[in-house]
C-alpha cells in the first residue's frame, strides 16, 4: 500500500523501534498470560465417546490410541472421570450390534445410544449429552441416508428417519442433538419433531459445515461406519469451497440451529473465523478430527513432536480461530494439562 490515495490510513501512531519493543510483554510467563488474547480451558472442550452395543469390555481403537469403543459400564466411568476434570460435554456415538438397509437400531427406544444416554444421565445430571445424529453407524452400506434405486441417497425420506432418531435421543434425555449428515432440510425437519413431540427444551447443535474429508479415517474404523461402496462427496462439502460454508450456516439458522459447527478442524479455520464473523450471535464449535488426532499421536509416539505442547498449541489456534467449543479426542489429556 502506498503513501497517499484512498487507502492511507490517517492517525496511526508512527513510532517504531527503538521506542516500540514488543518484546517487553513477552519478558515472563506472567506478563504473557496477562495480555493473553485467547483463553484455553476445559470448559470449552467436547468429547466423542463411543458406545457399542453388546460388549463386554472396552475395546481400543487401533487407530485412535487412547480412544475405545465402550461398554456401558466403562462409558459411565469414563463419564465420570471427564466430568471430574471439568470437562461439560460429551458427544456420543453408537456402534449398534446389528445393521440393516434402513439404519433400524438408529432410533431403537433400546438402541445402544438411547441406553447409554440413560446411563449417563441417571450417573451425571449434570453432564451435557450431545448425540450424533445420522445414520452411517446403522445402515449395512454405510451411508448416512436412505438409498434410493440408483443407489443415491434420498434426502427427504432420510429426513423421516432423521426425525426418529433425534426424537428417540431426546426422549432418552439428550440434551442436544447433533444432526452430522449434511442433509438438505436435517435441521427445520428434526426442529419440528422435536416441537411436536414437547421436545422443546432439546437443542440443536448442526453440524452446518461438514467436507468431505480425508481426516475422518480413524473415526470409521471408531464408529464402525465406513461407507460399503462410493464416498460421501454427494451430500458433504467440497474442500475447495468456502463461501458455501456460509449458506449452508445460513440455512441452518434459518431452521432453527441453536448451535452451529465447522468439521473439521484444522484444515478450515479460514471457514470458522467467516462462519464466526457472519454468525456472531451463535454458539460455535469445530470438530478436531480424529485424523488430526491420529498424526500428532503418531508423531508423538516417535518421538518426533511434544504432544503436550502440540495439542494445546492446536486447540489455542482453534479457539483464535473463532471457536467457542472444540470438539477433541485430545479433550481428557488436555483438561489434565489444563488443570496443573
Ligand atoms: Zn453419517
Amino acid at each position: 500500500m502506498g503513501q497517499g490515495g484512498i487507502h492511507r490510513r490517517v492517525a496511526w501512531p508512527v513510532m517504531s523501534f527503538p521506542q516500540q519493543r514488543l518484546r517487553r510483554l513477552r519478558r515472563t510467563p506472567a506478563l504473557r498470560d496477562l495480555v493473553a488474547e485467547t483463553r484455553l480451558s476445559m470448559g470449552d472442550l467436547i468429547t466423542p465417546l463411543f458406545v457399542r452395543e453388546g460388549a463386554d469390555e472396552p475395546r481400543e481403537i487401533a487407530s485412535l490410541p487412547g480412544v475405545m469403543q465402550h461398554t456401558r459400564e466403562s462409558l459411565r466411568k469414563e463419564v465420570s472421570e471427564l466430568a471430574a476434570l471439568g470437562i461439560p460435554g460429551v458427544i456420543l456415538f453408537g456402534v449398534p450390534a446389528t445393521k440393516d438397509p434402513h439404519g433400524l437400531e438408529s432410533f431403537a427406544d433400546d438402541g445402544v445410544v438411547q441406553q447409554a444416554i440413560r446411563t449417563l444421565k441417571d450417573a451425571h445430571p449434570d453432564i451435557v449429552v450431545v448425540t450424533d445424529v445420522c445414520l452411517c453407524e446403522y445402515t449395512d452400506h454405510g451411508h448416512c441416508g436412505l438409498l434410493d434405486d440408483a443407489g443415491g441417497i434420498s434426502n427427504d425420506e432420510t429426513l423421516d428417519v432423521l426425525r426418529r432418531i433425534a426424537v428417540s435421543h431426546a426422549e432418552a434425555g439428550a440434551d442436544v442433538v447433533a444432526p452430522s449428515g449434511m442433509i438438505d432440510g436435517m435441521v427445520g425437519a428434526i426442529r419440528g419433531a422435536l416441537d411436536e413431540e414437547g421436545l422443546q427444551r432439546v437443542a440443536i447443535l448442526s453440524y452446518a459445515v461438514k467436507y468431505a474429508s480425508a481426516f475422518y479415517g480413524p473415526f470409521r474404523e471408531a464408529a464402525e461406519g465406513a461407507p460399503a461402496f462410493g464416498d460421501r462427496r454427494s451430500h458433504q462439502m467440497d474442500p475447495a469451497n468456502a463461501r458455501e460454508a456460509l449458506r449452508e450456516a445460513a440455512l441452518d439458522v434459518d431452521e432453527g440451529a441453536d448451535a452451529l459447527m465447522v468439521k473439521p478442524a484444522l484444515g478450515y479455520l479460514d471457514v470458522v473465523r467467516s462462519v464466526r464473523e457472519r454468525f456472531p450471535e451463535l454458539p460455535l464449535a469445530a470438530y478436531n478430527v480424529s485424523g488430526e488426532y491420529a498424526m500428532v499421536k503418531a508423531a508423538a509416539a516417535n518421538g518426533w513432536l511434544d504432544e503436550r505442547a502440540a495439542v494445546l498449541e492446536t486447540l489455542t489456534g482453534i479457539r483464535r480461530a473463532g471457536a467457542d467449543l472444540v470438539v477433541t479426542y485430545h479433550a481428557k489429556d488436555a483438561a489434565a494439562w489444563l488443570q496443573r
